[in-house]
């Protein structure tokens, strides 16, 4: 039996109820079997796979907060500290009903690559809680932040762990967060990133995952001859990532006609309007569905996902599986010839086989959104310095780490006999740098 399927059925045996790690665990592994087979021997001697799957450390806590009807819940929180070889452990922190500890394992073996591939030196954590932002006061989300960092400050620190936002966590919840850890510890360090502007943050972290990806769109399309320019691109998700990304692609000339939530998608064939769009999702904090109130001639679909839409570039930048094997085909079938992930494996495993099998142009997540925590980085670079870049600095940085992605990515697929695959390019290029830093610190 192969080393990778050793590593694997063991890790089914120990966790057999973490459907959603083992999952992502399967796929990263089975990717990684070309550089695991060159190197088998010095592998299995130190037993690397064998340490890469398992966290260094989970800590999960209660998490008590009063709403404003006065009444008393618990939520649980979780800091998956996943892998530290090449940094401190960096990574989103997620609050969704959905959030457990299979889900945030397979978040943070995706961001332990996707950090490496950034160049920079952090290591992969994520976490979260099983809370439910949607229709919560901001008195209410305030309690519930202070009380989850009254637990997590225990274990983070500015050289230790940084967490950041991520799905329900965005800017206002960070730096809630990040007061209370001011607060209990009395210390003004970078321990969050994505922080406000006033105290710290970086200019362009918000903006960083939306534009990055569409700057790695743009080497994609490039590399084959093509250009951003006159595209057309279909977009799920509305938030911070799909507003930067729609942003900076109509910037450079392209069209954007979808945007999406979890009740439907909107359908504008001018292309969508940024100002309307901030206006909901920013200033109100809406739904999509206003989009077609507001604009006319545009649509909303209730219920659908915009991937039956005619387009040549998709990128789905909402959530986990949020793009399936027929979808997939669909979007092909319908002339799209280029697939880049805002959002963390948003296409399901069909999906990503049929981008691979019809040979698109697909670029998966831990590549193409990786511009967010990259940012992240060089925001605590930034603290460290007690400095603050110009915006112009930050956007320029970020543009040469999405190029050195895409140079990196598509250079290993390239050595190990994949060409043009960059998912195995993305996990090999990924875990060369992070099995390095393991095997010569030992076990
Ligand atoms: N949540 C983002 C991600 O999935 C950003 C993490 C960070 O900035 O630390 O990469």
């Amino acid at each position: 039996m192969s080393y990778v399927s050793e590593v694997y059925q063991a890790l089914e045996k120990k966790h057999p109820h973490e459907a959603e790690f083992l999952e992502a665990a399967k796929r990263i592994l089975e990717s990684l079997s070309p550089i695991v087979e060159a190197n088998e021997d010095l592998y299995r001697k130190n037993a690397l796979l064998e340490r890469f799957v398992e966290p260094e450390r989970i800590v999960s806590f209660r998490v008590p907060w009063t709403d404003d009807q006065g009444k008393n819940h618990v939520n649980i929180g979780y800091r998956v500290q996943f892998n530290s070889a090449i940094g401190p452990y960096k990574g989103g922190l997620r609050f969704h009903p959905t959030v457990n500890q299979a889900i945030l394992k397979f978040l943070g073996m995706e961001q332990i690559l996707k950090n490496s591939l950034t160049g920079l030196p952090i290591g992969g954590g994520k976490g979260g809680a099983d809370f439910d932002p949607k229709g919560k006061s901001e008195a209410e989300v305030m309690r519930f932040c202070q009380s989850f960092m009254t637990e997590l400050y225990k274990y983070i620190g500015a050289n230790e762990d940084v967490p950041a936002g991520d799905i329900g966590v965005g800017g206002r919840e960070v730096a809630f967060m990040y007061g209370q850890y001011k607060r209990i510890t009395n210390l003004y360090e970078g321990v969050l990133t994505g922080k406000g502007r006033s105290f710290g943050g970086s200019l362009a972290r918000p903006e960083a995952t939306g534009y990055g990806l569409i700057y790695i769109v743009d080497e994609m399309l490039k590399a084959a001859g093509k250009e951003l320019k006159g595209q057309v691109l279909a977009v799920s998700g509305s938030g911070n990532v799909a507003q930067y990304a729609i942003q900076k692609a109509e910037s450079l000339g392209a069209k954007v006609v979808t945007c999406s939530d979890s009740s439907g998608y909107v359908y504008d064939p001018e292309g969508i309007k940024l100002d309307v769009l901030f206006d909901i999702k920013q200033v109100k904090r809406g739904r999509i569905s206003e989009y077609a109130e507001r604009v006319p001639g545009a649509s909303f679909h209730a219920g659908e996902r915009p991937w039956a839409v005619k387009c040549d570039v998709a990128l789905p930048c909402a959530t986990q599986n949020e793009l399936n094997g027929e979808e997939a085909k669909t979007l092909i079938e319908n002339g799209c010839f280029c697939v880049a992930e805002g959002a963390n494996m948003p296409s399901d495993e069909h999906a990503v086989d049929i981008f691979l099998e019809k040979k698109i142009l697909y670029m998966p997540g831990k590549a193409a959104n990786a511009g967010g925590v990259a940012v992240s980085a060089l925001e605590m670079s930034q603290n460290s310095q007690r400095l603050s870049w110009s915006f112009e600095e930050v956007d320029e940085k970020l543009k040469g780490i999405m190029q050195n992605i895409y140079k990196n990515v598509s250079g290993a697929a390239k050595k190990y006999g994949y060409e043009g695959n960059f998912v195995v390019g993305a996990n090999v290029a990924g875990f060369e740098k992070v099995a390095e830093a393991m095997l010569s610190q030992g076990m």
